[in-house]
C-alpha cells in the first residue's frame, strides 16, 4: 500500500492488479505480527490495511461480514457454540451475534492492536463487544485450536489475512484436523478463500486439503467485496458430517441486515460453471 499524493493504493504483484481510493493517511505502526495502516478515504470512510492488503473499509464492509456468517450460520441446525479465527475487526462477531441462538462466540485473533484500532476507527463494529455471550481472546489461532477441547464447536468462521506471515499456517491440513478434532459431529467450518477469479488453484489446493483432513463435504460461497483484489470474494464450508448442510431461510429476512437476505442466501452458494468444474474432481 503506498500513498501517492492522494491515491491510496494497493498494487498486487502475484496477480497483477491494483485497486486505489482517493485518501490521507492517519496511522501507521509495525506490531509484532504486522503493519497496520489506518488511511481516510474520500468515498469508502476509514480503510485499514495490513501488510499493505485492504482489510475494511466503513463503506463496504458489511459485504463481508455479514457473508462470512450468516449463510453459514444459517446453514447449520443449531449454532450454539461459535469460535472466530481471526476478526480482530469485530465485524464478524458482531453479526454472529445476531442470532439468537448463539450461546457463546469467541474471538481468537492474534494481534490486539487490530483490535484496539478498529474500537478507535470503526466502533459500529465494535458496539456488541460487550454482549455477555463475546469472549475476545488473544492468542494464536493455531494453538488455540491444538488446545480446543474436542467435540466442543458448532461453527468455526476463519477470518483471517491473506494464508502468508501469521496466517500461513491458518490454510492447510495440520490445522484442519484441530478443527475437525474441535467440532462437534455436525460442525461446520468456514474459512475466507480469496477471490473465484484470481485464486481458484488456492480454493482448490484449500478444499483438497480440507477433504485430506477428514471433513466429508465441502463447498463454496461466494460474494461481492469491493475493496478485495478482483471485487469478488469467496468462502469456503467444510463439513464434519454428511449432509449436515441444511437451509434455516425462515428467520434469514428477519436479521438486520444490508445485504443478506433470504435471497442473497440462495445466491452465494450457486456456483459458476467454471468454479463447479474445478471443484468437481476433488
Ligand atoms: N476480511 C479480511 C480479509 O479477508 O482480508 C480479514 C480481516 S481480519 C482483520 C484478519 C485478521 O486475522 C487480522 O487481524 C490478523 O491479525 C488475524 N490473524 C492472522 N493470522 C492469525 C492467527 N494465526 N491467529 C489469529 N488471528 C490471526
Amino acid at each position: 500500500m503506498s500513498l501517492d499524493q492522494t491515491w491510496v493504493t494497493e498494487a498486487i504483484d502475484a496477480t497483477g492488479t491494483a485497486f486505489a481510493l482517493k485518501g490521507k493517511k492517519l496511522h501507521e505502526e509495525q506490531t509484532p505480527y504486522q503493519k497496520i495502516e489506518i488511511f481516510e478515504t474520500e468515498t469508502f470512510g476509514y480503510l485499514m490495511t495490513i501488510d499493505g492488503c485492504t482489510m475494511v473499509s466503513t463503506r463496504d464492509n458489511f459485504l463481508y461480514h455479514e457473508m462470512m456468517s450468516h449463510p453459514a450460520l444459517n446453514s447449520h441446525p443449531n449454532p450454539e457454540t461459535v469460535v472466530i479465527v481471526g476478526g480482530g475487526d469485530c465485524g464478524t462477531l458482531r453479526e454472529v451475534l445476531k442470532h439468537s441462538e448463539v450461546k457463546s462466540a469467541t474471538q481468537v485473533e492474534i494481534d490486539e492492536r487490530v483490535t484496539r484500532l478498529s474500537e478507535q476507527y470503526f466502533p459500529e463494529l465494535c458496539d456488541k463487544n460487550g454482549d455477555p455471550r463475546a469472549t475476545l481472546f488473544f492468542g494464536d489461532g493455531i494453538q488455540w485450536m491444538k488446545d480446543a477441547a474436542p467435540g466442543s464447536i458448532d461453527v468455526i468462521i476463519i477470518d483471517s489475512t491473506d494464508p502468508v506471515g501469521p496466517a500461513e499456517g491458518l490454510f492447510g491440513k495440520k490445522f484442519y484436523l484441530d478443527c475437525i478434532k474441535a467440532l462437534k459431529p455436525n460442525g461446520m467450518l468456514v474459512q475466507q478463500s480469496e477471490s473465484p477469479l484470481l485464486h481458484l488453484e488456492l480454493i482448490k489446493e484449500m478444499h483438497a486439503a480440507m477433504k485430506e483432513a477428514g471433513f466429508v463435504e465441502t463447498t463454496l460461497l461466494h460474494f461481492p467485496q469491493v475493496i478485495y483484489p478482483s471485487g469478488w470474494w469467496s468462502g469456503s464450508i467444510a463439513l464434519k458430517q454428511k449432509g449436515s448442510l441444511v437451509s434455516r431461510l425462515d428467520q434469514a429476512d428477519a436479521l438486520d441486515t444490508q445485504f443478506y437476505n433470504r435471497e442473497t442466501h440462495s445466491a452465494a452458494f450457486a456456483l459458476p460453471s467454471f468454479v463447479k468444474k474445478a471443484l468437481a474432481s476433488i
